[in-house]
């Protein structure tokens, strides 16, 4: 007689690299023959992967935890928050099992525990791109996890370790197969992909019978070589990173940059101990645009860092008015439990907080409505992500999935996702783009 197929819940909180993580637990549960169960009630067992990178993430994880042990009672954790077993047992003692980030091996024989497996992995019972949680035209690719800076408003290194690299051919074979499953885009993501394979002082692998260097150059021109849109997400403007400009000049990779600068004062970004805080970004970005002038950058800003002064938060607003980036997010400044910016003197009132917050997105969202009404009237290729009976939401090379804008088709349903389609922009505004095909 068959024995029913376990059925596994999950609820995946945080960043891209948690998802990754997310995926990959699936990927092997699926390979061992579970099933996803799409609610709470129909599940063997429930998996929460946790957030604990601030304070108000943490607490979301909580509820999340709360809402499965109401719904299901069955619960694992894992993730950032995973390394607080203490408090987590201390809400829910009842929890089956709590693991911290990347502890794949440890999760899944939590699940055996719970609900025993129903195969050993055999790896044809899953498509060779695993089991991904993102749409199927485009897929997260993680370089390496861990970090070997010290900022100091945060604990990523002392959760995820320092920065561990994956051999290139490793990352390549990933890619590949991403590609032949019909991925049309790759996004790069890592905690400092700038840094990919300093830890393994660039070692080369084979790939397609060639060495291939750990290097941050050499990675990228693989990837751009394998005819998929590639987006960086995630680098810091250190001079190496210049090499890559001509690669994006050439279409190889797609002309956009993430990079989280997090203020541009000098002394702010010297207390908050940031990557490449020496360096003379504004001119880095102005010899990078002439290179490629096409180039979309994005980036993250905190503001009310301790010890910010009015002085530094102007420079930061000018600096943003020069810096003319498309898309900009901005935090308000919380302390996060372990962190050395805890103990900083100058701690800033919440309503200057407030104020500053307000004040840096009025100012960038006019340089983003400049930057954007650029591109009208360029004809452009989009990526379709999502079709439905009034039209189609895209995306053009300057927008990553999820955290920027979108390129609308209005009326167009003759698109499917994952269409590369040309169109011509007719409207922008300060975050999405308006456009038609033909
Ligand atoms: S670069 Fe800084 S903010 Fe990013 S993970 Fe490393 S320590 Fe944290």
């Amino acid at each position: 007689m068959n024995r029913p197929v376990p059925k596994i819940g999950f609820v995946s909180l945080g960043c891209p690299k948690a998802l990754v993580d997310s995926e990959r637990i699936l990927t092997r549960l699926r390979a061992e023959g579970y099933a996803t169960a799409p609610s709470y009630d129909g599940a063997d067992v429930v998996v929460v992967n946790t957030c604990g990178f601030l304070d108000s993430a943490k607490q979301e994880s909580l509820e999340a935890i709360g809402e499965a042990m109401a719904e299901n009672g069955r619960v694992i954790v894992t993730g950032c928050f995973g390394v607080e077993e203490a408090r987590i047992r201390e809400r829910f003692p009842d929890v089956l099992a709590v693991t911290g980030p990347q502890q794949y091996e440890a999760v899944v024989g939590h699940v055996h525990a719970a609900a025993p497996q129903p195969h050993d992995p055999f790896l044809d019972l899953v498509p060779p791109a695993g089991i991904r949680l993102t749409p199927r035209h485009y897929a997260y690719l993680k370089i390496s996890e861990g970090c070997n800076n010290t900022c100091a408003f945060c604990i990523i290194p002392s959760l995820r370790g320092r920065l561990a690299s994956r051999p290139a051919a490793d990352v390549m074979r990933e890619a590949e197969r991403l590609a032949a499953a019909g991925v049309k885009e790759l996004l790069v993501i890592s905690q400092d992909t700038s840094a990919y394979g300093v830890d393994l002082r660039y070692a080369e692998s084979d790939w397609r019978g060639q060495p291939l260097k750990a290097r941050f150059f050499e990675l990228v021109e693989a990837l751009g070589s394998l005819g998929v849109w590639v987006r960086l997400h995630y680098v810091y403007p250190y001079p190496h990173v210049d090499a890559v400009l001509p690669l994006m000049a050439e279409g190889r990779v797609l002309p956009y940059l993430d990079i989280p600068f997090q203020h541009a004062s000098p002394r702010v970004l010297k207390a908050m101990r940031r990557p490449a805080a020496q360096e003379k970004t504004l001119e880095r970005l102005r010899r990078w645009r002439e290179i490629c002038p096409d180039l979309a950058l994005r980036s993250t800003f905190i503001v009310g860092f301790p010890g910010e002064t009015e002085e530094d938060f102007a420079f930061l607003l000018d600096w943003l008015k020069e810096a003319r980036l498309a898309r900009v997010g901005c935090f308000k400044y919380e302390d996060v439990a372990g962190a050395t910016a805890n103990d900083l003197p100058g701690q800033v009132p919440a309503e200057v907080k407030e104020e500053r917050y307000a004040r840096l997105m009025q100012t960038q969202q006019a340089v983003s409505r400049a930057v954007l009404a650029e591109r009208v009237g360029r004809t452009i290729e989009v990526i379709v992500d999502e079709v439905d009976a009034e039209g189609a939401f895209a995306r053009s090379a300057w927008d990553a999935p999820e955290i920027d804008g979108n390129v609308f088709l209005n009326g167009d349903t003759e698109v499917a996702p994952g269409d590369i389609v040309t169109v011509r922009i007719e409207h922008a505004d300060e975050y999405d783009l308006w456009g038609v095909r033909g």
